[in-house]
């Protein structure tokens, strides 16, 4: 068997110091413009990830994510008017310094029960914060908590408040979502239905995830899944991918710890589908992470993952 010298020799590729010429074969020279054209991933970071560890130093912290390779992030730490404490303008000059780019931004309204008589003060709440995130510049705001979902009603006066929020987003421009945990893949279930089945197994009742899909406009209200959470549910993300397609173009790539280190989530099947309907962009979100390591570490080995994932754009 010959060796690699000798093969390399044979190609002429071997120059007398033994190092492999400028020349090199069509396939060779292919291969390594594909790889040097290939732009780098943009993969995104929902800053609660880092917990107490970002708020020690905020700027230091937007310095690190980026050092790591993430391009985006998403923070969770909108308060009264304020990013994580800074004012939204100049929490945007640190990003940009440190080469990170805001593009979402996780904000709950101050209520949980949406009622006819709270609703303004939620439309309220969504103006002023929609205004505070168009200085910010980002795409996307979303919601990450489940308000009160116990009936249909319920269910529809959410949805109703959605689209309002939806539209004040639209407005200045920003994509409005919902984003889930577990709770809303619960069933409600119509008075005269109560205590029957839907089949042997299942009962009757409809899943609240559906019901907002169903009751949100498309064109107001997006959904940033969150796989992990979905799974966590007892459901598929692919099937709702397939069914809901086009409302799920940003989602939160979210794993029981490191990504890819259990064995719950299918993230290759999970990004094929969801590129096919329609995904544009995700965060990884990291919460458990074994004792000793860091919330840093923990989401560098994340964007690793994913970075040397094939399937990943
Ligand atoms: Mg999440």
């Amino acid at each position: 068997m010959e060796t690699k010298r000798e093969f390399l020799k044979k190609l002429g590729l071997l120059t007398v110091g033994g190092m492999v010429a400028g020349t090199m074969s069509p396939a060779m020279a292919s291969e390594s413009k594909g790889s040097m054209a290939a732009k780098k991933k943009s993969i995104g970071l929902q800053l609660y990830s880092l917990g107490k560890e970002f708020y020690e130093d905020v700027p230091d912290g937007l310095k690190k994510v980026a050092a790591i390779g993430y391009s985006t992030a998403e923070p969770a730490g909108y308060r009264e008017g304020k990013m994580y404490n800074y004012e939204v303008t100049e929490f945007k000059k640190l990003a940009q310094d440190a080469g990170l780019k805001i593009t979402g931004s996780h904000v709950n309204p101050p209520v949980r029960k949406y009622t006819k008589e709270n609703k303004t003060e939620i439309s309220d709440f969504w103006k002023k914060t929609v205004d505070d995130h168009a200085k910010l510049g980002v795409i996307s705001l979303v919601q990450p908590g489940m308000p009160t979902i116990e009936s249909h009603d319920d269910a529809a006066m959410v949805c109703e408040v959605f689209n309002n929020a939806g539209e004040i987003a639209k407005a200045a421009n920003i994509k409005w979502g919902y984003h889930n945990h577990s709770g809303e893949f619960q069933r409600v279930v119509k008075e005269e239905d109560k205590g029957k089945q839907t089949n042997r197994w299942m009962p009757a009742g409809d899943i609240i995830y559906d019901l907002m899909l169903q009751g949100t406009d498309p064109s107001l209200v997006f959904f940033e899944m969150d796989v992990y959470w979905t799974v966590m549910g007892q459901q598929d993300p692919l099937e709702y991918f397939d069914k809901y397609s086009g409302r799920f173009p940003i989602l939160h790539i979210k794993d029981r710890s490191i990504l890819g280190q259990s064995g719950m989530m299918n993230f290759e099947n999970i990004f094929t589908q969801a590129y096919k309907n329609g995904l544009d962009e995700f965060y990884v979100e990291l919460e458990n992470i074994r004792e000793g390591m860091t919330q840093f570490e923990g989401v560098k080995q994340c964007y690793d993952y994913l970075d040397k994932a094939k399937f990943v754009k």
